[in-house]
């Protein structure tokens, strides 16, 4: 198959790289973006294959900063197969998977392992993050020259935060020589005290133990001031508060080199979705509430914050979209919410919840592609995110009047822990193509009724 021809004709192309949003045919040939050319009216092209595109938004491939494949270590839950296609359902060529596997990616043997297994098995590309320290305990740095030799494309103790500022200033200082990201999950764990959702009246109505917004935020200052001294490269990872967004906000106007993601759940779903009435606030609490699916960490926070980093995201504030990806099995999920596994299930829902926000006119179409294309590239430092000639033919075709139901159980992902589950979207992508392979078809999987 090395010499497939391909011409996605008709379509409104979004390459925000390059400026282009306008009808545009792209054509593809061995693997490679050939050209992005005016469409003329029924033009054909010799010696290409065919993808009819009128109506729909033609855009590079999506890339994920922040996806967790569970692999290897916790395959019941996904593994690198079943990740990497839920990654292609949801429109996604690039995954960046998080170290906390079992063992945890802190070695170039593991590291290695992963990136073996998934060029072989991997349907989308997968691209490595290697932990800060070993084990990801916080004591003693990995082998980070080890990680970066091997392929890592910066560095994570996700989940766990680096607790030590001393451990995390040396993290940052030796992370200047490789010119990758630090990613600390940025929370104090003392602040949080426990807490299992956002702290405030919703918490306080539900009697659960609520975590204030300034767990957060004393983590994303600190670690500005450690990034400030050692003049190395932060990405904050789902960022969540206004304290934390006026923290970024004025490091980046003294020039620290941060740049901060946002989840499609922080943008899209508040503490009220806690009471299980899909963002409805009851007169009384029902059966419905306590909905483990909406356990997350950083928790969903206040309405009033979600404007903010819809706002923030809006204005280049924050950088990126990044999915957070954390797939769960029901025995994590079916239990006390106190007792609940943190995470949502997020690949094959991540377009078309944020796609809501387009539709409400709270953000442009154009930005919303922006920030799971170029931005994350940039970030990436990788030729990704664009359509340019001679970029790997990565293509996600969206049909923006397209009206789902969210239904778990179709999804790819080996897990359901969607809060989503029974709710109708608009705009989905219906076709997600990889170095010039169709590796995600919906018309396909419609047809056979079958998962892929
Ligand atoms: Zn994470």
């Amino acid at each position: 198959m090395a010499a497939r021809k391909l011409a996605i004709t008709g379509g409104k192309v979004i390459d925000p790289a390059q400026g282009i949003d306008r009808v545009a045919d792209v054509l593809i040939s061995n693997g490679s973006i050939e050209s992005v050319t005016d469409s003329s009216t029924g033009s054909s092209y010799d010696g290409y294959e065919s993808v009819e595109a009128s109506g729909k938004i033609v855009s590079p491939g999506f890339v994920d900063l922040h996806t967790h494949l569970r692999d290897p270590g916790q395959e019941w839950k996904e593994t690198i197969i079943t990740g990497t296609r839920a990654a292609a359902h949801g429109g996604f060529t690039t995954v960046c998977a998080m170290p906390n596997t079992d063992p945890v990616q802190d070695s170039a043997a593991v590291v290695g392992d992963v990136m073996r297994r998934s060029a072989a098995d991997g349907v989308v590309r997968v691209l490595p993050i290697g932990a800060i320290s070993i084990g990801q305990h916080g004591k003693q740095l990995a082998l980070m020259g080890e990680l970066a030799d091997a392929g890592v494309i910066g560095f994570s103790d996700d989940g766990n935060p680096v607790t030590n500022a001393n451990l995390m200033r040396q993290a940052l200082a030796y992370s200047v020589e490789f010119g990758m990201p630090i990613i600390n999950h940025a929370e104090d764990k003392k602040i949080g005290a426990g807490g299992v959702m956002s702290a405030g009246a919703v918490a306080t109505r539900l009697g659960l133990a609520g975590v204030p917004t300034e767990a957060e935020t004393a983590m994303v200052a600190r670690d500005l001031h450690l990034a400030d001294l050692t003049k190395a490269r932060l990405h904050i990872p789902h960022i969540s508060t206004m304290g934390s967004l006026a923290a970024l906000r004025s490091a980046k106007e003294c020039g620290v080199d941060v740049t901060a993601e946002v989840t499609p759940h922080h943008l899209t779903l508040s503490d009220e979705w806690v009471f299980g009435l899909k963002g409805e606030v009851p007169e009384a609490v029902g059966s419905a509430a306590y909905d483990t699916n909406t356990k997350v960490n950083p928790p969903l926070r206040s309405r009033e914050e979600v404007e903010a980093v819809i706002d923030a995201l809006n204005e280049g504030l924050i950088d990126i979209i990044a999915t957070d990806h954390a797939p769960h099995a029901a025995t994590d999920k079916v239990c006390t919410y106190d007792e609940a596994a943190h995470g949502i299930n997020v690949l094959e829902t991540a377009f078309s919840s944020v796609f809501a926000l387009v539709d409400a006119g709270k953000i442009s179409v154009v930005r919303l592609i922006e920030s799971l294309t170029a931005g994350p590239a940039a970030i990436l430092r990788r030729d990704l995110g664009s359509l340019k000639k001679g970029f790997s033919a990565d293509v996600a075709i969206i049909d923006p009047g397209s009206k789902w139901i969210v239904n778990p159980e179709q999804f790819e992902s080996k897990s359901v822990n969607s809060p989503l589950a029974g709710v109708e979207l608009t705009g989905r992508v219906v076709t997600t193509i990889y170095q010039g392979e169709t590796v995600f078809d919906l018309s396909v999987v419609n047809e056979t009724g079958a998962r892929s």
